[in-house]
């Protein structure tokens, strides 16, 4: 009744939208508009492009016709996303366990599946215990608060992901934040950090706009040598990097000294949705018991525990995937190189095509398009200035000769745009 008598009350505007009235609304939307403008002007607008057709290396676009595309920037590194077996793992959950659970975990919110998930994800990276939340995002938000206090210290790579900077400033320790990669100021941190009672160096294990790997090593040897603890985000390494795609840890032959991983379903995992913690079982217990974004958001649905579930046991099964990811990166840099473009980072799946200048880039980018190739140009600010780049991703179900025509289409638009001689 109620719903009735606002709906009756309240004038639709267009197609149906309400715009509330009062001077304070036109003051919201006055200043929204100009902050909108604002970004329009600074051109730094993130526009978003629509797919019709699911996540995979061709790709059709929302009004694009049948024409197919070749997709170069997601981050579905083994092609699982649209995998047959994922797909009917997710239709499965879906039809045995319900759409969702209307519930936090704590309540009424915890299935069999999700502590099935929980013990896989651990024994995938050989830890105590691991802690499912709706997004990596949420894992980051969730982590220091609950596990540092201002007796603490918490020491961050200054490039690090949004989501770890925002958990960071949720949290009450000392923070120290420490230049990209540098281990001499990293060592200097950890010497002033001394007075605190437990230090915890805080690392993505890749990064994405660079595609470059964190010296694990030598991080976890500072960390030995000043009584720390080591966290790292393996967004962009879980599944795919090291022999059994264990991650940066694996890679870097150090999963015995890096104390916590906080990672992503989101993306080499099935692409659906979620993250966790995972490491010692106290750690994993307070999180359960302390973790806001766990405590009081709602369970992850079935349907994207069977995705994740599925892609790990492929991934548990055979290394196959991860290898001939590997091989098809190694194919795209080394062809790129040769061509004469500078690719940022080491073996990682992340290519940087750098180009410098954001105009260049973005023209590139938009030509790129034109033959039927998206890829992303990254300017200023998500980069810093004069670092202009196209990002390219390699998936393991690109074919050798989606490579190959991806490079060759950089290297006609290149010359066109002056990046190549
Ligand atoms: N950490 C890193 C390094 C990421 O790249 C991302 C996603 O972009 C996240 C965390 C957040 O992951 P999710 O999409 O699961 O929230």
């Amino acid at each position: 009744m109620w719903l009735r008598v606002a709906a009756a009350g309240a004038g639709a505007g267009a197609g149906g939208s309400r715009a509330a009235s009062g001077a304070a609304a036109a003051q919201l939307r006055r200043r929204l508009e100009g902050e909108l403008e604002g970004i329009r002007g600074a051109g730094t607008w993130k526009s978003e492009r629509v797919i019709a057709s699911p996540q995979g290396p061709h790709l059709r676009l929302a009004g694009g016709g049948d024409a197919g595309i070749l997709n170069f920037c997601a981050n579905n590194y083994l092609g699982l996303s649209s995998h047959p077996q994922v797909i009917r793992a997710a239709v499965r959950a879906l039809e045995e366990f319900g759409a969702g659970l209307s519930s936090v975990r704590f309540i009424c919110g915890t299935q069999s599946i999700h502590k099935e998930l929980e013990e896989k994800i651990a024994r995938f990276h050989q830890r105590e215990d691991a802690i499912l939340y709706a997004s990596c995002f949420d894992a980051n938000a969730g982590i220091f608060e609950a596990l540092l206090t201002p007796e603490d210290a918490v020491l961050s790579d200054e490039l690090n992901h949004a989501s770890i900077i925002d958990g960071i400033r949720l949290c009450k320790a000392n923070k120290y934040r420490y230049k990209h990669m540098d281990m001499q100021d990293l060592e200097a941190k950890l010497q002033d950090a001394q007075k605190h009672r437990l230090r915890l160096v805080a690392t993505d294990g890749a990064f994405s706009m660079d595609g470059d790997i964190a010296p694990l090593r030598e991080i976890c040897q500072l960390a030995q040598k000043y009584d720390a603890l080591v966290f790292i985000d393996e967004c962009h390494a879980t599944g795919f990097l090291g022999p059994n795609g264990r991650g940066t840890d694996e890679l870097l032959g150090v999963m015995d000294k890096v104390t916590i991983i906080n990672s992503t379903l989101g993306k080499a995992l099935g692409g659906a949705a979620g993250g966790y913690t995972t490491g010692p079982k106290p750690l994993i217990d307070l999180l359960r018991q302390r973790s806001r974004p766990y405590l009081f958001s709602n369970s992850l649905p079935p349907a994207v525990v069977g995705c994740a579930s599925k892609a790990l046991d492929l991934l548990m099964e055979s290394n196959a995937i991860a290898q001939s990811m590997a091989a098809k990166t190694q194919r795209f840099r080394s062809k790129m190189t040769a061509a004469g473009f500078t690719i940022s980072g080491k073996d990682h799946p992340i290519c940087p095509v750098m180009l410098g200048d954001a105009r260049l880039a973005a023209v590139m980018a938009e030509d790129m398009l034109s033959r039927g190739i998206y890829v992303i140009g990254f300017s200023y600010p998500v980069v810093p200035k004069g670092k202009a780049r196209i990002r390219v991703q390699i998936s393991a179900v690109h074919s050798d000769e989606d490579i190959d025509r991806c490079v060759e289409a950089f290297t006609e638009v290149g010359r066109k745009h002056g990046a190549l001689p």
